[in-house]
């Protein structure tokens, strides 16, 4: 077995060393999680249905303590690791309310005599490999390893070596909860434990993270007949019109882009303006981000932290080059802080185009382009001038004008008057480079499982 070091990205001091897995770990976990999977799909809903239920009391019960392991690791403001401690709980509780509904057994029709009845029923997958990303540790795993284990599959997680003390968190409490310890198994480690566990024969993949390892992932598996789902980026736009409150815009979009110091896969990463407000709207814009707090993501007062992973501060510098060179204009920030710690100044960037990466490529980072357009119809066509298609936001006290423009954009969500949002009611998925498949919504229950079709005819 190696070693996974913890390093705290704020000042680059060691959080923790654990022991990593390896192929031989990987393939003997594996081996428990297929032998306990028949058991645990027999066990009745009502039971695991409890379990969950008694996992979401000991996150909030701990929720504290688990807020502060997650900003150790990854560097997350330790407000907003509480928001997302606190924000998990009504997806815990959607699929707690939504999945004895959804996965009931359906008695679609019957002929007239009674002597033939087609029913679907639900079955689990079987064993599931979820391999997830570090940016929201709790929601993007909750969002499959919660529905996958209700449905009656056995589930490996793979936690982003990034938050592996978030990922061991999530598999202690599970099993204190009464989650089998073989039902649910966390492997510990970096890309190398992820590829090992995709050699194993397991029955579906469900991976978050970026689409560079998206497609690494999508060619692991390729030639096998089994369920792949792939959560991707994003290079999410938000348009604004002219008839906007620009003061509560700007606050509102700025929090989009921001948040999470930018590291959300839905964080907006290009904004277009109408160009009769673009001056006033950039102005309140820039104002705005100069008002943030960056600091030590342990004071309750930080909104911006460090970046999470060392090289992204170098593809955030490269983004800025590029832009400068074809002439963009920095109105705030522009580069790295030097010192300890992984850190960039939040970025705000003007007359940029389609031309400059920061425009095309995700950043994942605190950066952002502005680009006035003339109406609606420019921004539809620069909208959809991506290969990515995640979400999508137009602000406008106009409820018809932005349905019409919401309409046309290619994107897995769309937003009004909002951005940067998930609701757990709502698939959410993605076009083109952000991936396959979806989670979240009674569909992200049932992709957790296999409809039988049962035809039954009477003697
Ligand atoms: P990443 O692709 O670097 O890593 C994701 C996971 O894949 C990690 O657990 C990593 O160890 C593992 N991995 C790496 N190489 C592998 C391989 N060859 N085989 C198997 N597993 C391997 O992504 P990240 O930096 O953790 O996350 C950031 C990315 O995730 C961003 O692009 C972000 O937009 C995206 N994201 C998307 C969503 C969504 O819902 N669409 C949500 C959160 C994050």
């Amino acid at each position: 077995m190696g070693k996974l070091r913890v390093v705290n990205p704020a000042d680059g001091s060691l959080v923790a060393t654990l022991a990593a897995d390896d192929a031989k770990t990987v393939k003997a976990k594996y081996a428990r999680a297929r032998a306990a999977q028949p058991a645990w799909a027999r066990t009745p809903l009502k039971k695991r249905l409890a379990a969950i239920e008694r996992f979401r009391d000991l996150v909030v019960a701990q929720a504290e303590s688990l807020a502060r392991v997650l900003t150790s690791e990854v560097g997350k403001p330790i407000s907003q690791a509480r928001n997302e401690l606190k924000g998990v709980i009504p997806r815990i509780d959607f699929f707690l309310a939504e999945t004895a509904r959804t996965l009931k057994t359906q008695k679609v029709s019957a002929e007239k005599d009674g002597s033939m009845e087609e029913r679907i029923s639900h079955e689990p997958l079987g064993v599931i490999a979820n391999i997830s990303a570090w940016n929201y540790p709790w929601f993007v795993g909750s969002n499959v390893f919660v529905p996958a284990l209700l449905a009656g599959n056995t589930v490996l997680y793979k936690p982003s070596e990034f938050a592996s003390l978030t990922g061991n968190e999530i598999a202690r409490l599970l099993h204190e909860a009464g989650i089998p310890a073989d039902a649910f198994i966390a492997i510990v480690g970096a890309g190398d434990a992820g590829a090992a566990l995709l050699k194993q024969p397991v029955d579906g993949v469900f991976f978050t993270g970026s689409v560079g390892t998206g497609k690494k992932i999508a060619q692991a598996v390729a030639g096998r007949m089994i369920k792949l789902q792939l959560e991707l980026g994003g290079k999410d736009p938000v348009y604004v019109c002219e008839d906007v409150d620009i003061a509560k815009a700007a606050a509102g979009i700025a929090d989009g882009a921001f948040y999470n110091t930018g590291q959300s896969c839905c964080s907006v990463e290009r904004i277009y303006v109408n160009e009769k407000v673009f001056k006033p709207f950039v102005d309140a814009f820039v104002a705005e981000v100069k008002g943030y707090r960056r600091g030590d993501p342990a004071d309750e007062k930080t909104y911006i932290g460090p970046l999470t992973r060392a090289p992204q501060v170098k593809t955030l510098e490269a983004q800025v080059k590029d832009a400068r060179r074809k002439g963009a204009k920095v109105l705030a920030g522009g580069e790295r802080i030097k010192g300890k710690g992984n850190w960039f100044a939040p970025t705000v960037l003007v007359e940029v185009d389609h031309s400059m990466a920061v425009m095309r490529e995700e950043s994942f980072g605190p950066v952002i382009g502005l680009m006035p357009v003339k109406d609606d119809g420019e921004a539809v066509k620069l909208m959809n001038d991506t290969e990515y298609g995640l979400t999508a936001g137009v602000y406008t006290p106009d409820r018809k004008r932005a349905e019409k423009i919401l309409a046309q954009v290619a994107s897995g969500s769309v937003y009004w008057n909002c951005c940067d949002r998930v609701s757990p009611r709502l698939p959410w998925s993605g076009v083109g480079d952000s991936g396959i498949g979806l989670t979240l919504s009674t569909y992200g229950i049932e992709t957790f499982t296999r409809p039988k079709a049962w035809h039954l005819r009477g003697a």
